[in-house]
């Protein structure tokens, strides 16, 4: 199924192979220094998400945005923010989402919406 995802860039263990998002100097799992840019295809699925309504300081005039995690078909976890931010406390978990662009350090998904 094409989605139109962009590939996300991460960070991957030369000697272990786990992969790293954000990226890293060093394995958290075996240790290696061997770090190398990988890039996995950026197609996940919401695994979780929270209403950011009070945000720290420097992202006022953002709020109310939403903080997701996105579980990639890789595995990997990451932490997003999204693109199409419906702020709204009745997304489903589970829903497809897509990488869309990495922004000031921030992984930026779009919900794949259904028709
Ligand atoms: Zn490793």
């Amino acid at each position: 199924m094409a989605t139109g995802a962009e590939q996300i860039p991460v960070a991957r263990c030369q000697d272990c192979g786990h992969y790293f998002a954000p990226p890293v100097y060093s394995c958290a799992a075996c240790g290696s220094g061997r770090i190398i840019e990988a890039h996995l295809s950026g197609r996940g699925k919401l695994a979780t998400y929270t209403i950011i309504r009070v945000p720290p300081l420097g992202f006022e005039g953002q709020a109310p945005y939403t903080v997701a995690i996105i579980e990639l078909e890789e595995g990997l976890k990451v932490p997003a923010r999204l693109d199409n931010d419906p702020v709204s406390n009745d997304l489903e978990l589970f829903t497809p989402a897509h990488f869309v662009a990495r922004r000031d350090g921030v992984y930026w998904f779009q919900i794949v919406t259904q028709r």
